[in-house]
């Protein structure tokens, strides 16, 4: 493991966990485990070969790291009943972003994707 990927995965853990001290510090520990449910998606990656590849883009890769789940993601954390798990997945989509932009890999969205448009 890189320490790029390593520093990756802590960002992981980090970024939701400071966002819920410096916004939900009353109930910073509750909005960190509901931030780190947005890892969950991650288990999209079994449908994947190999499992973990530190050099493949995840966003538009992956199903629920796919463009119009990130749009869904978003409308959650909107909602005030599902902002916590909304933000932790706005959060992991962002850094999963961050990074692939890094490795000058992210894959933009076709709008074909969306059904939209067929040239
Ligand atoms: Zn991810």
């Amino acid at each position: 493991m890189t320490f790029s990927f390593a520093l990756h995965l802590f960002f992981h853990l980090a970024v939701p966990a400071a966002v819920a001290w410096l916004f939900y510090r009353d109930q910073w520990q509750r909005a960190t485990l509901l931030m780190l449910a947005g890892l969950l998606i991650d288990l999209d990656h079994l449908a994947a070969t190999p499992i973990v590849d530190p050099d493949r883009c995840s966003v538009g890769y992956h199903f629920l790291h796919s463009y119009w789940l990130s749009a869904v993601y978003l409308v959650l954390a909107i909602i005030p009943a599902t902002r916590l798990v909304g933000l932790g997945l706005v959060i992991h989509i962002v850094l999963d972003t961050g990074e692939c932009i890094k490795q000058g890999n992210l894959i933009l969205p076709q709008l074909s994707e969306f059904g939209a448009i067929h040239l």
